[in-house]
């Protein structure tokens, strides 16, 4: 608890710096610690005085962060960095804070389990990824600039990786005694890529530092791999439909990666910077890179196409034994003889689908989150001091002891807003901005009795009166990832 004390008392330029890995009380998860947590009522309240973030920066402040004022910002990079989610490291390097954390946490938990419903197995390589590799498949000079490349103390060539063709087949061949019982073998991780960007941009959207969810798979037959395609493909539409994301899926090119089928999932909105020919009257939609630039009609109906913009948030691609021959990635198949497997890639942009939903969802002034992805789902504003109805002070007490005992899956999930020296306005425009699906004021129609709280579900803009049981009614239907 020391370290707390100490810890709390560090001042930075936003709030007080909390909790350090040095404090185990934190870390364990069920001891509320103390630099978090105030009383109120009778448990611990997780509080957001003591949260590190900035809040409420000016435009030109946002601005003169991100150091070169002349660049165009998109809605999301402005209100990421307005509420204190990201913070500025270098050009398209960016620190994230505890807010984006949490959410980035949920969203992989989310596709950790779209991955694993189709037989994903999880691994996790290492960024440093040797020139050889690269040579082999003579990616190390096709990559040209956009490979970030260092040199050991030895000499030897390395590059932070930007995918992980080369790394995941050279692992699977080196397995001698793989055989085809045992395929199909659908491995996938969730790590930082490194791309040197030429136009790094936009915040999380196109960065040179990321993370990625990227999978590998390896069949035993080219009927088989495609199979393996469609369910990957299947995973992402539910993932984004879990979401709450419009997408849509585009034949797309296969790029330096390779292979012989491509598809992409964009999100249409203004600031994507891929242009896609969307047919109104068939499913037909293809990334214009892979169409002649004259065509005007749907390859398939012949209806007219449309064009809209969008951001590419996943990316699927049939590879065939492009990789597997260069690296040898064999199987033992059913007449005993060895065989190469037939591989599919398979990329979701982690970081950059969060950037994408806040950029989808929100309003000009405030974020909006895919309901599973928020980082935190309740907060909780009590009264003034002072005011006529600091005496309902009690009530968000005990209504947030209610919910602690009635809802064991928001643990965790409800903060208390106890800057009690402003407004109740003043932070419900902040919690406005932050975007909380939820948001609970002790307002005027606590003092009635029964007691009354005033209920903001941001997702459908509705405003309820609900008396605590009502509350914990209607919380018991939100969903956690
Ligand atoms: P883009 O065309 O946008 O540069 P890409 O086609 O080069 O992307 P892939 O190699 O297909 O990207 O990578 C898989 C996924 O990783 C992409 O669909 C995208 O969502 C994400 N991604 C790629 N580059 C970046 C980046 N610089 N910053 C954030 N996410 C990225
Ligand atoms: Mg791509």
């Amino acid at each position: 608890s020391l370290c707390c004390g100490v810890m709390g008392r560090l001042l930075t330029r936003w709030r007080t710096l909390p909790v350090l890995a040095t404090c185990s009380r934190h870390l364990s998860g069920y001891v509320p610690c103390r630099l978090h947590h105030r009383t109120l009522g009778r448990g611990k309240h997780l509080v957001l005085s003591r949260m590190f973030q900035p809040q409420n920066l000016r435009e030109d402040q946002v601005l003169s962060l991100e150091g070169r004022s002349g660049d165009l910002t998109c809605k999301s990079q402005r209100l990421m960095l307005q509420v204190g989610l990201i913070h500025p490291a270098s050009p398209g390097c960016y620190h994230l804070l505890p807010y984006t954390v949490r959410a980035l946490e949920k969203l992989v938990r989310v596709i950790d389990q779209e991955m694993q419903a189709i037989g994903g197995q999880k691994v996790n390589m290492p960024s440093l990824s040797p020139a050889d590799l690269w040579r082999a498949t003579n990616r190390w000079d096709l990559m040209g600039k956009e490979l970030l490349r260092l040199r050991d103390r030895h000499g030897k060539e390395y590059c932070l990786g930007p995918t992980h063709e080369e790394a995941i087949t050279a692992l699977v061949a080196s397995q001698k005694t793989l055989s085809y019982k045992q395929l199909p073998f659908l491995l996938y991780q969730v790590t930082r890529k490194f791309r040197d960007e030429p136009r790094p941009r936009f915040g999380l959207l196109r960065g040179r530092e990321f993370y990625m969810k990227d999978m590998y798979t390896f069949d035993s037959s080219t009927e088989a791999a495609q199979q393996t395609y469609s369910l990957v493909c299947g995973a992402y539409c539910s993932l984004f439909s879990r979401l709450g994301l419009p997408f849509v899926k585009v034949q797309a090119d296969v790029g330096s990666i390779g292979g012989t089928m491509s598809h992409e999932f964009q999100l249409p909105v203004d600031v994507g910077e891929d242009r896609l020919a969307v047919c109104l009257s068939c499913s037909f939609s293809a990334n214009m890179e892979t169409l002649d630039l004259s065509q005007t009609h749907c390859p398939v109906c012949q209806g007219p196409l449309t064009e809209t913009k969008g951001i590419e948030v996943g990316h699927t691609f049939y590879l065939g034994t492009k990789y597997s021959s260069i690296f040898n990635a064999q199987f033992t198949n059913i007449y005993g003889k060895p065989s190469l497997a037939e591989m599919g890639c398979y990329g979701l942009g982690v970081t950059r689908i969060l950037a994408a939903a806040i950029e989808v969802l929100s309003t000009e002034d405030c974020i909006r989150w895919p309901g599973l992805l928020a980082p935190y789902q309740v907060c909780l504003i009590p009264p003034k001091r002072g005011s006529k109805e600091e005496a309902a002070t009690e009530l968000m007490g005990s209504l947030h002891d209610h919910i602690a005992e009635a809802l064991p899956q928001l643990h965790g999930e409800v903060l208390l807003d106890d800057r009690t020296h402003l407004t109740i306005g003043n932070r419900l425009k902040d919690a406005n901005k932050l975007g909380y699906p939820f948001v609970i004021i002790a307002g005027k129609r606590a003092l009635e009795d029964p007691s009354h709280l005033e209920v903001w579900c941001q997702n459908t803009g509705e405003v309820v009166f609900l008396t605590k049981e009502g509350v914990v009614e209607l919380l018991s239907t939100v969903q956690v990832a």
